[in-house]
């Protein structure tokens, strides 16, 4: 095991630091029972550190599971492959593929861990398309005593719907199964379009396609839609990314024109109407993945799928009114119902809207003015990003939430799981 001590930790965001005695990564379970037993608490374990609350903070034992990765089998015929939890998605993604497996669905950039990912209900976009907790068949973990225990959706289909979302809270991952597709190619094509036929053609477009979403420009009155679908088609030439000199020029006409909002509106909007559409084919992970460079803080809620149009254009008309210093898209997206008890779309069928802001500057005055609509939506906050609800909040919007939190006391009986920030969210 190596480890690291009194160190500083930071998340990706750089918004949430932490000042743990050690940084232990263990090389297989022996070890990390050992820290979970041994080390200072809260042990809080980390999968990349991509997530902007302070689910990982601890100013005790932070645990790096990168010791548990990789492909640990996989069968060809019911496609499902076992992995380690430690295993970063962008290297997920290549060990599927060279075995002909793919993951049917994808958020938008793949540094997360397996284990992170699962850990706050990470997802895509697609109405007939679930989060990755949807795909899990097997979940292995060390408890709060140390102790490996196993669950299986064919035996305990209970417990995998109670530890699907797990907040490092349900003890550590160490390796999960997946059920998977064939690997396949996506058709991606994006154009840009008027917000307001965007709003009035919201469900078509979202459902028209196997994956759909928008980026909503501020102070442009214009969105993108980005949809995915199957083909047998070749692979066809990538264009360039060009969403960081998009992001650039956004901030450039946000600073340069702050006492000129209409010649903002007229600048953007008439270079986002001579976009060239862009239509090409790729292998499912190449077209899902994008880089993200500029460094940002973001609050996503997950909505009733029918209320997500009529949120967006509240939100659009209050940051339009009140917040000309933003000039990070909106992210809207669409997710499916599931079962799992702490999962955001628990049987419900979902919109996600996702506001950000340059990590360089505050959020604070933007997110609160936000929140309010998001929550009178009945929204639930994406477990990763930035939000105020506290445990109460949460046992009314979760229905299984009384009954994950007593399996939770039998997974972690001392507590040895729980941070402060832990004991906000969660009725410990
Ligand atoms: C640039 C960027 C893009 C993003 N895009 C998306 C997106 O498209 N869709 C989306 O839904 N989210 C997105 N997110 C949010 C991100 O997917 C989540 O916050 C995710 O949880 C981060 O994964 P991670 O590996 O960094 O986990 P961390 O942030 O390190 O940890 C997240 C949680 O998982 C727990 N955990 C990690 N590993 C284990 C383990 N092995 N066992 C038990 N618990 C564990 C941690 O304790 C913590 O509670 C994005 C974030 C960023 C910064």
């Amino acid at each position: 095991m190596t480890r690291a001590t009194a160190t500083t930790w930071s998340n990706w965001a750089g918004n949430v630091r932490a000042n743990p005695r050690q940084i232990a990564r263990p090389a297989d379970e022996g070890e990390l029972g050992d820290v979970i037993r041994g080390g200072d608490r809260p042990i809080r374990m980390i999968g990349s550190g991509h997530s902007f609350t302070p689910l990982v903070a601890s100013e005790g034992t932070i645990v790096d599971l990168g010791g548990f990765s990789g492909l640990r089998a996989h069968d060809t015929e019911r496609m499902t492959a076992t992995i380690g939890a430690g295993t970063p998605l962008g290297q997920l993604t290549q060990l599927l593929h060279a075995v002909g497996q793919g993951l049917p669905n994808m958020g938008d950039i793949d540094r997360q861990t397996v284990g992170g990912a699962l850990g706050t209900a990470t997802h895509g976009s697609g109405l007939g398309l679930g989060a990755y907790h949807t795909q899990l068949l097997t979940v292995r973990l060390v408890d709060g005593r140390g102790e490996i225990r196993e669950f299986s959706a064919d035996a305990q289909p209970e417990m995998i719907q109670a530890v699907g979302v797990n907040l490092g809270a349900f003890g550590a991952l160490t390796e999960v199964t997946f059920q998977n597709m064939p690997s396949y190619r996506l058709r991606r094509r994006r154009h840009a379009l008027a917000v307001a036929d965007m709003l009035e053609n919201f469900d078509s477009l979202m459902r028209s396609h196997r994956s759909a979403e928008f980026f909503v420009i501020p102070f442009s009155s214009h969105a993108l839609h980005l949809s995915y679908d199957m083909t047998e088609a070749p692979v066809s030439a990538h264009p360039p990314e060009q969403d960081e000199d998009g992001l650039k020029t956004l901030k450039m006409l946000r600073t340069t024109l702050k006492r000129l909002p209409w010649l903002r509106r007229k600048l953007i909007g008439s270079a986002l109407a001579k976009i060239k559409p862009e239509d090409f084919v790729d292998v499912w992970f190449g077209a899902y993945v994008s880089e993200r460079r500029t460094r940002f803080n973001e609050m996503e809620y997950h909505l009733p799928f029918e209320v997500g149009a009529k949120a967006l254009r509240e939100i659009l008309s209050m940051m339009e009114r009140d917040f000309p210093e933003v000039y990070f898209p909106l992210e809207v997206r669409s997710v499916m119902a599931d079962e799992t008890w702490l999962s955001p779309f628990y049987k419900r069928a979902t919109c996600s809207i996702a506001v950000h802001h340059d990590a360089a500057e505050d959020p604070t005055a933007f997110f609160n003015a936000v929140e309010p609509i998001f929550r009178k939506y009945d929204g639930r906050p994406h477990w990763g990003k930035m939000h105020s609800l506290t445990a109460r909040d949460f046992a009314a919007l979760y229905p299984r939430f009384k009954d994950a939190m007593e399996l939770r006391r039998e997974i972690d009986p001392d507590g040895r799981f729980i941070s402060p920030y832990l004991a906000r969210i969660l009725d410990v």
